[in-house]
């Protein structure tokens, strides 16, 4: 047995000796079963004289045959397969021998069954040449016990014997050789099962580390990829964040420019008005030396009108900053809410002669900031009289749960429903400035107002129709 062999590979080959033991020893004792009848058949035509004693080692031969082969059937895992191998072989040596005896001792014709009984051993049997050497020895000395008993220990048949025992040996020597080659076959291919075990072995391992390899290889560029992505997004997002700065910085600018041309624009009308008026009054005044009541009551009111518009402009402009600067503060005192905005009626009728009627169920009282809801009320009222077209303005102060609600409609212009959303916003308008003069900021503060108190400001309004605006306060 190679000694490179581990315990485990030793432990393999002995198993498949054991199992190609087994195949042979049942090949054995089948080919025993059938060969021993059919021998029967010569012995009846040669040797009719011994037919019954022949006969009768036959089919003891048959039956012991049948029963090993029953044995070896039934405890085919368990038995040892040699020791049934070899009581085969020896068995049919000794029936083989026992007939040889019958027919005449070492002159008996049957001397080749023994041969025969090698013969079979050599090419069935897998037997280590020392076991082949035993068995084959086992034999040779069977056969001439056989043979001296007949002859009653006289070497009657000398030639016969030594022609006979030579033969047998020949045929040993030759299974010993044989059984030697043939264990170095198996060996060798054994070898050769290992090594193609071992080189399996060897690819599946190396084929799992390429896999292992190209996994982590895979993982390795998923996470290339992975990284890739999120930088291109990342960058991507800087990319519009930048862009959006820059459209946002153009924007500022340009809002700034077109807001510095509307408050020019806006605070040299009434400058330019009364500029005017002045100088008309001041030419007739050097003219006549005096001046008319009525002319002087003009004057008088075109300077309120104008100077009230120009304060307007100038408060709007202020409460932008505030508001931008944070320091949108409110002065909250007990107003009664019916009140204000009788004022502000009242002050909006002063100004433009349009039909307001006013509803309410009476004093309204809560905590707010009254100059900042007089300025919010008057906005809305202002904005009613300047698109509502000399239309009626209809007001409306109810409370509701724990609120209070104004509501100012008009049936003027009325607003595209486009621009709702953003009328709210700072310079927003929803009007050309050769229309209607404006900067945009009235309704953006009065938001501003509304929701410091923790109300809120809505519109409706249905384009050349009209507009409803609705303020909705908290009591507290
Ligand atoms: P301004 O009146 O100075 O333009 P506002 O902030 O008060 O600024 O109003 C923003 C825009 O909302 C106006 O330009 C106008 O287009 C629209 N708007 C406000 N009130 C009314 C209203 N009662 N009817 C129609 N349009 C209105």
């Amino acid at each position: 047995m190679p000694s490179n062999w581990t315990l485990e590979e030793l432990t393999r080959y002995q198993n498949m000796v054991v199992s190609q033991t087994r195949e042979s020893c049942r090949v054995l004792t089948l080919l025993g079963i059938t060969l021993i009848p059919l021998y029967a058949i010569l012995d009846y035509i040669a040797h009719r004289d011994y037919f019954i004693e022949l006969s009768i080692t036959r089919t003891a031969a048959v039956i012991l045959f049948v029963l090993i082969f029953v044995y070896v059937k039934k405890r085919y895992d368990s038995m040892n397969p040699f020791v049934v191998g070899f009581s085969s072989l020896t068995l049919a040596a000794t029936l083989v021998t026992i007939q040889c005896y019958i027919l005449g001792g070492f002159a008996s014709p049957y001397y080749a069954g023994v041969n025969l009984v090698l013969l079979a051993g050599i090419l069935i049997f897998p037997v280590v040449p020392r076991q082949m050497f035993f068995l084959v020895t086992l034999n040779v000395l069977i056969y001439i016990l056989a043979g001296f008993l007949k002859s009653n220990f006289e070497l009657t048949h000398l030639a016969e014997f030594l022609n006979n025992t030579f033969v047998l040996m020949t045929t040993g020597i030759i299974g010993v050789i044989a059984a030697k080659i043939r264990e170095e076959g198996r060996i060798q291919s054994f070898n050769q099962v290992l090594q193609i075990e071992k080189n399996q072995t060897e690819l599946e391992a190396s084929r799992d580390i390429l896999q292992l390899n190209l996994q982590s290889e895979q993982d390795n560029v998923a996470a290339l990829v992975q990284e890739i992505t999120s930088r291109k997004a990342e960058l991507e997002k800087a990319l519009i964040l930048a862009e959006h700065a820059k459209l946002e910085s153009q924007l500022a600018l340009s809002l700034r420019e077109e807001f510095i041309s509307l408050a020019s624009h806006e605070l040299k009308t009434p400058i330019t008005s009364l500029t005017l008026q002045t100088q008309l009054y001041q030419r007739k005044f050097m003219k006549d030396q005096t001046l008319e009541p009525d002319q002087l009551s003009k004057l008088f009111m075109t300077y309120d009108l104008q100077l009230k518009r120009l304060t307007r402009i100038i408060s709007d402009m202020l409460d932008i900053s505030r508001i931008q600067a944070g320091k949108f503060e409110l002065e909250v005192t007990e107003v009664d809410l019916e009140m204000t905005v009788k004022q502000v009626v009242d002050l909006a009728m002063s100004i433009e002669r349009v039909p307001i009627n006013l509803v309410t169920q009476g004093s309204v009282k809560g905590h707010w900031d009254a100059f900042r809801i007089e300025q919010a009320v008057l906005n809305l009222v202002t904005n009613a009289i300047k698109y509502g077209r000399g239309m009626p303005i209809d007001i409306t102060l109810k409370s509701a749960n724990n609120a209070v609600i104004i509501e100012v409609a008009d049936r003027g212009i009325g607003i595209r429903p486009e621009h709702l959303g953003r009328i709210f916003d700072r310079f927003e308008r929803a009007v050309g400035h050769r229309e209607f003069a404006g900067l945009g900021l009235g309704l953006y503060i009065t938001k501003q107002i509304v929701e410091a108190h923790g109300g809120k400001i809505q519109v409706e309004s249905v384009y050349n129709e009209g507009s409803k605006f609705t303020i909705t306060l908290p009591l507290k």
